[in-house]
């Protein structure tokens, strides 16, 4: 192989399996797990026909006493999940890669919210999550058993066909790791104390695996090397170093990396490419095993760099492989141009905790390959000549133009605005959220080679123009516009007192308009944008203080695993915190907060209010244009994304990839668009 990157697609040896290559997507979790198993085996699948060479299940719980419910997560607990998961294993299989389990039990992690059983632990401990509820403190009778039950878990995993089984110490998630942190374990039997006793636990779980299923499968072990939390936790200088120094030869396989998992999937403004190394690069030196390591690498050359300099064996991946379930194939064609790299914006992750199917802000087909039969790759033919006119250059616009044009119809695209990217163009300059931009980039690049789609910018239309414009198929991608009024989830009433102190909106900030002075950044929107706004307005030298009626600043960004540094962050830029207020009025020199529940008032001093409330959706093209869609005058008008209902980028790509799959299509508004498992 000729190929510059040729040493990224050597085969490697794990234990008695071979990797076809070093592209391995290590578990990650899809909210799918054991209730949707063929939409789990068709999302598996495709990320092995992309050219993973391993691919690897999410948690898979081994037994009932390690349920985690509310989450939807792997089961084996009895005989009757071998099928389910069969269905992954033969998926990945059928495209020549190896398939990996994680079985685990997640101890105290384990709510058992629908098994009602007692939670086990090294200690009697309150459970993960803030659930009422402790563990049992686990006897020598509960660790034997939880050992069968892993080694039972292990032949079932083997039964379904897994090449690799998992033995899980990571994320402060499981009971191995659990029983080997000082912080919950107090035991003072062969079980606890020294560290040799602390790991004792995981040890006998590896090496009953490897006498169950060593023959055939390798065994694996992911561990959480550091959990960022100094002397309290494991370190990569301290006891992470030791136990992997403990165990080095043990497993087939080191899977390591860095917990709790809002440190393991780092968000882009928080983290860049490649940075456990820092943390994992030791792994290699004590060990001849293969080792796995991850960062939310998407370029070939930090791929290569990894791998050169002794730090990883595999490429392991989640996030990158969700973004574009292709990308090892792509780098062997070296198409790098058409790799779509993750934006690190942790909407996959969301998908898991609210407990719904998997999304992807790049890639619109994750989690759709079974219930819409999406292909990341491939798309429907176009059924005619016809050529769509497509009204706004922003996410949904874009995708809609792109895929549309993939499909061979001609695309024309009008953008009022210069630059070609609505909201990405703009919210990609705002602090730490840079990496965003490839949503735009990974588009345009793709546009420019598709042949039928011209884009023009600076073109602003009215609904004259569009109809002078003469097409048949008019979509409207026209955005939406920050309200200027307070209302939002908390007020429904325009703010009393508006006019009285200058008032900002982020559509002004983004364009470059910006306050002074002492700045009230008013949060009803709950997502980024009202903390990315405080820090943007600090480094411009204001003096910021934000309100919300939320418990927590930037309270939805719970789901993305970054709510915590988000405050961390504007407290040490110095932001005023003011949760559960709400905005009641605005006067000359200052806002009046209600307390959220209370409804106390009182006066915060301002210069000027930054307001990010609802945004109302720019449908006056799509208003002005129905008459002449009733008049026959056209054939078809559909409004997309923000301007349909605006929403986050994700919702504005799947909106507009799900036009243009639909264009032409029969569709029954009266039946759900998907297969429901
Ligand atoms: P979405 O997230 O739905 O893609 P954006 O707000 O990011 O929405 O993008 C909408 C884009 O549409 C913006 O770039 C805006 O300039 C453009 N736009 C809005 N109205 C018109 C119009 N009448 N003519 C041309 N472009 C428009
Ligand atoms: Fe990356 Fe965001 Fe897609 Fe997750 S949702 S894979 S973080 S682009």
């Amino acid at each position: 192989m000729t190929n510059s990157f040729a040493i990224l697609f050597e085969p490697v040896p794990i234990g008695p399996v071979i990797a076809p290559n070093r592209f391995y997507q290590v578990p990650h979790c899809n909210g799918m797990g054991y209730r949707m198993p063929r939409s789990l085996a068709a999302m598996r699948g495709v990320k092995a026909e992309g050219g993973w060479g391993v691919v690897c299940t999410e948690e898979v719980e081994i037994h009932h006493s390690s349920d985690l419910a509310p989450y939807i997560e792997g089961r084996l607990w009895e005989e009757r999940g071998v099928a389910a998961l069969a269905l992954m294993a033969d998926a990945v299989h059928e495209h020549g890669a190896l398939a990996g389990v994680e079985l685990t039990h997640s101890g105290g992690n384990a709510s058992n919210l629908y098994s009602r059983t007692a939670a086990l632990g090294p200690r009697a401990m309150g459970l993960s999550g803030f659930n009422p509820g402790q563990t049992r403190r686990m006897d020598k009778e509960d660790i034997r058993n939880v050992r069968r039950w892993h080694r039972a878990a292990a032949l079932r995993a083997k039964e379904a066909g897994f090449d690799i089984i998992y033995c899980y110490a990571a994320h402060d998630l499981s009971l191995a790791m659990h029983f080997m942190l000082r912080r919950y374990n107090d035991r003072t039997d062969e079980y606890g104390g020294s560290l040799e006793n602390r790991v004792r636990f995981f040890r006998e779980l590896i090496e009953e695996t490897k006498d169950a299923v060593g023959d055939r499968c390798a065994v694996a072990v992911r561990l959480a090397v550091d959990e960022l939390l100094g002397e309290d936790g494991i370190t990569s200088q301290g006891e992470g170093y030791d136990i992997v120094a403990m165990l080095a030869e043990l497993p087939d396989l080191w899977d390591v990396n860095i917990s709790d998992w809002s440190n393991d999937s780092g968000t882009s403004r928080f983290e860049k490419e490649g940075y456990q190394e820092a943390y994992t690069n030791f792994v290699k030196s004590l060990t001849s095993k293969p080792v796995v390591g991850v960062g939310r690498y998407t370029t070939p050359e930090a791929m290569l760099s990894a791998v050169r300099r002794g730090v990883v064996d595999f490429i392991g991946a989640a996030r990158p492989s969700i973004a574009d379930p292709f990308l090892p194939n792509k780098i062997k064609e070296e198409r790098i141009e058409d790799i779509r790299e993750c934006i690190g914006c942790n909407i996959c992750v969301s998908a898991d905790m609210l407990l719904v199917p998997i999304r992807c802000t790049q890639n619109p087909t994750m989690g759709e390959e079974w219930r819409r039969g999406w292909h990341p790759e491939r798309i429907a033919p176009a059924r005619s000549a016809q050529q769509v006119l497509v009204v706004g250059g922003g996410p949904a616009g874009l995708e809609c133009a792109r895929a549309l044009g993939e499909r061979g119809y001609g695309v024309t695209l009008v953008e009022a605005r210069k630059e070609l990217g609505g909201r990405v163009a703009l919210e990609a300059a705002l602090p730490g959220l840079g990496e965003w931009r490839r949503v735009l980039d990974w588009r345009l690049t793709q546009i420019g080679k598709l042949e039928k789609v011209t884009l023009y910018p600076g073109s602003p239309m009215t609904a004259a123009d569009v109809l002078e414009a003469g097409f048949d198929h008019v979509i409207l991608a026209t955005g939406a516009t920050w309200r200027r009024d307070g209302v939002g989830r908390h007020r429904w009433r325009p703010l009393p007192g508006l006019g009285s102190l200058p008032v900002f909106t982020p559509d002004d900030l983004m364009a470059g308009r910006l306050p002074q002075g002492r700045v009230v950044v008013y949060d009803d929107d709950h997502y980024y944008m009202g903390g990315v706004l405080a820090e943007l307005l600090v480094k411009a030298g204001c003096q910021v203080a934000l309100a919300t009626p939320a418990a927590l600043v930037s309270e939805w960004t719970q789901y993305t695993l970054e709510q915590a540094r988000i405050q961390a962050r504007l407290m040490d830029l110095g932001v005023a915190l003011h949760t559960q207020q709400g905005l009641a009025s605005v006067q000359a020199g200052g806002v009046t907060l209600a307390h959220a529940i209370a409804g106390e008032e009182r006066i915060l001093p301002a210069d000027a209010l930054v307001l990010v409330t609802d945004r109302l959706p720019n449908d006056g093209l799509y208003q002005a244009l129905k008459p002449a869609l009733a008049a026959g005058k056209l054939a078809s008008l559909r409004v997309i994304g923000d301007a349909e209902a605006p929403h986050i980028i994700a919702q504005a790509i799947f909106s507009g990839h799900l036009a243009a799959r639909e264009f032409e299509e029969a569709i029954d508004q009266d039946r759900a668009p998907f297969q429901v498992e």
